[in-house]
């Protein structure tokens, strides 16, 4: 159920239908802009990942598909902003479906990148694939580093301040980490599991970890929100601005902590949404 605001007709939440769970397959169509001067956006038609630029390397936040295109698509967009994917070192996931577990394969054979995840998640990953039928799908890399709730990743200048957020899977991680743009400093979050998860016990371990997630950002004076499915932010939207965006023009990623907890907001309409459908 998707309850309309009576001005402008703007939504609550965004509509999420089979189509769009079909076209997270669709390797036809990719864009990706530099959103911050150290951050780029790489998208098809539904999920997206991130590559961060750090004094070190580069760091690709999850993975999108286990397709090779998903792969070149990335490494294209890292070569067309200028950046060299001889830096690439670090693979960071949020979780264990295979719509973030992706390319990881590829970056790991032809980049040696180290690979970050929860243990919980390696295991789920392996347990409970998503496409159970079809092995293409699997668990078909290593995860070389385990995170856990409160961890640190030291990336050269950058540090990415890992949380535990269980809910969307059992073991799902969400990260803040700094970003500049125009050369002054933010800080973007980015919340693990887009969308929550079909029982009701989990779907409240999901709400309880999003408002954890949620006053952790204030700590660390979260401004930028970031998402890894384009459904959730009118993300193919906001990267075709971002392409040609003006410098005098607004990072339409920063909307101040409020702009954060409003955008937040999204998780918990979807989630009521869904229990009350049960
Ligand atoms: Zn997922």
């Amino acid at each position: 159920m998707n309850k309309i605001n009576n001005v402008l007709n703007r939504l609550d939440s965004p509509v999420l239908t089979k189509q769009k769970i079909i076209d997270m397959e669709d390797m036809s169509f990719f864009t990706h802009a530099l959103i911050f001067d150290d951050l780029l956006i790489v998208t098809q038609k539904e999920t997206n990942c991130f590559v961060l630029k750090s004094s070190e390397g580069l760091i690709v936040i999850d993975a999108i598909w286990p397709s090779v295109k998903a792969y070149e698509a990335i490494v294209g967009a890292i070569k067309d902003v200028g950046w060299n994917p001889d830096l690439l070192y670090k693979l960071i996931l949020t979780h264990g479906h295979v719509d973030h577990t992706g390319c990881g394969k590829w970056l790991v054979n032809n980049h040696n990148v180290k690979t970050y995840m929860s243990r919980i998640d390696d295991i789920y990953w392996r347990e409970y694939p998503t496409k159970p039928d079809r092995p293409e799908t699997w668990k078909n890399y290593n995860i070389d580093v385990y995170l856990n709730d409160k961890d640190v990743i030291l990336c050269g200048d950058k540090k990415i301040y890992v949380y535990s957020t269980p809910g969307h899977t059992p073991g799902c991680l969400s990260y803040i980490f700094p970003v500049k743009d125009n050369d002054i400093p933010h800080m973007a979050a980015i919340f693990g599991g887009a969308t929550p998860p079909r029982t009701k016990p989990d779907i409240q371990t999901y709400m309880d970890s999003l408002d954890y997630f949620i006053k952790e950002a204030d700590k660390k004076n979260v401004d930028v929100a970031l998402s890894n499915h384009t459904a959730i932010d009118n993300g193919l939207l906001r990267i075709a601005y971002s392409k040609v965006r003006y410098s005098y023009m607004p990072n339409i990623y920063i909307v101040g902590y409020e702009g954060f907890k409003k955008y937040s907001q999204v998780f918990k309409t979807l989630s009521n949404n869904m229990i009350s459908d049960f």
